[in-house]
């Protein structure tokens, strides 16, 4: 034993190893001792255990690699979306427009106008930068950002319904993924709920029924990834309009994904209601998601009349719920694409990937097939499926797509999933009828290459 200890070289013989001199020059010095010690413990530790090692300077030189590969990986790194699944929470919702990213780059490298008045040489507003480009896209008043849409209906029901009644459908006191749950919410913001109507059916009168003098407002839910189909009535916007006016109340909405372009124009099936359409058919004040439908970074929006979001604005929750300056620039390059609707959907991918056109999935997919058709142990076709918008947006959307079946020789199509989630770029993929589907829909042609160098090595295996 003791004969093996004395074996295990000194720190310093590592430190001189051509590999750990380069890893030195790239990572912190401190980093690269950790991973050396720990080496040689695990050595001292096989040596205590009776185990019969061997150990050279060439052995560890090998293992100093593979650990610094291992240690080195980012936590939060990123994956090829196969799934077909656009806003797919999970996979981190919408991917940002080159725009976006540009400008995100710009303010990050660089000292900003973040809270300055170029103009005057004084202090200014961070949420001035993208009110302007928002009204002018929706139509609205004003406008305001903070953290997230939950964070935006929070904030509005804590100014403008607490210690209040607000009237809430019961069709639409739902759950949205991440334990958001509207009753909750309302609870946690001081409002008090008063549901009217019933799961399947909820009519005017119902909400005409219950107004009080301490009624503040009707709030309007989008059920998400939730429908009830069959005998079934809401009241709409634009019907609530009629009461609010009648009493003197208010109508908040929260829309969810935020739809901003009319999909049916380009041929594909939505039954989602438009923010412009909601606030010009009547609600007071609209909130949505950035990294949803809109197609930009995390952040709920707050848009609506004046002066309503200027008493937001001066509630102190804000400063909490308060967008940092990478969103805040993510969402105004965002929202300047919308000026030209063509270029929107030329250019946000999420809006890209929702419009795409058949023919060029197909050719897409084909492209792909062709990448991949000299594997020997796969076998592999192209078939016609269905992607989903996610992210709780155009539940009822089907939208037909072309996907790879992939079937392995030897690995059943559980082992190949996992297999694949497990390359360098993970790859997720639909395990659907038993075997692994790719939806081109939503994997870019230049992540081709990427799917190709995965499946070459898994032939190692
Ligand atoms: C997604 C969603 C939310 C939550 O939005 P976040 O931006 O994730 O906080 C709230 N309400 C509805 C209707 C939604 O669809």
């Amino acid at each position: 034993m003791k004969h093996l200890y004395k074996k295990i070289p000194k720190i310093d013989e590592l430190l001189n190893l051509e590999n750990v001199k380069k890893s030195l020059k790239l990572y912190p010095r401190e980093f690269i001792l950790e991973i050396l010690r720990d080496i040689l413990n695990i050595y001292r530790q096989k040596i205590k255990n009776g185990e019969n090692i061997e150990i050279n300077l060439n052995i560890i030189s090998n293992v100093f690699d593979e650990e610094l590969h291992k240690k080195s990986q980012k936590n939060l790194k990123r994956v090829i979306n196969a799934t077909g699944v656009i806003i797919h929470t999970n996979l981190g919702r919408s991917k940002m427009c080159k725009d976006a990213i540009n400008h995100i780059v710009e303010v990050a490298e660089n000292y900003s106008t973040l809270e300055y008045d170029l103009e005057n040489g004084t202090r200014g507003s961070r949420y001035s930068h993208v009110e302007d480009i928002i009204c002018k896209i929706l139509g609205c008043e004003a406008a305001l950002v903070v953290n997230n849409n939950a964070a935006a209906i929070m904030i509005v029901l804590d100014t403008l319904c607490k210690n209040t009644e607000v009237i809430v459908s019961r069709g639409e006191l739902v759950e949205i993924g991440g334990s958001f749950r509207i009753p909750e919410v309302m609870k946690f913001s001081g409002v008090i709920l008063k549901e009217v109507g019933c799961t399947n059916r909820t009519h005017l009168f119902d909400y005409e029924n219950e107004i009080t003098e301490n009624t503040s407002a009707f709030l309007k839910v989008h059920t998400s990834n939730y429908y009830i189909d069959g005998f079934v009535k809401n009241v709409k916007v634009e019907e609530l309009n009629v009461l609010k006016n009648k009493y003197n109340k208010i109508i908040i909405e929260d829309i969810g994904s935020g739809t901003i372009v009319d999909f049916s124009k380009y041929k594909v099936y939505s039954e989602e209601d438009l923010v412009q359409n909601s606030l010009k058919n009547g609600a007071d004040i609209v909130t949505f998601s950035g990294d949803k439908m809109l197609g930009g970074p995390q952040a709920g929006i707050i848009v609506g009349k004046k002066d309503l979001i200027e008493k937001i604005k001066k509630n102190h929750l804000l400063r909490a719920l308060r967008i940092d300056k990478f969103t805040l620039a993510a969402l105004e390059s965002t929202f300047r694409c919308y000026l030209d609707e063509k270029y929107a959907i030329e250019n946000i991918p999420t809006l890209k990937m929702i419009t795409y056109k058949e023919e060029d999935l197909k050719f897409k997919a084909e492209q792909l097939l062709d990448l991949l058709k000299d594997l020997k142990e796969f076998s592999i076709e192209v078939e016609e499926n269905f992607s989903i918008v996610g992210g709780g947006s155009m539940p009822k959307t089907k939208l037909k797509t072309y996907v790879l079946d992939l079937k392995h020789d030897r690995f059943s199509p559980e082992d190949l999933e996992v297999k694949l989630r497990n390359s360098k770029i993970p790859i997720i993929v639909r395990l659907e009828k038993n075997s692994i589907k790719l939806d081109v829909r939503t994997i870019e042609e230049d992540e081709f290459k990427y799917i190709l160098e995965s499946l070459v090595e898994l032939r190692c295996y």
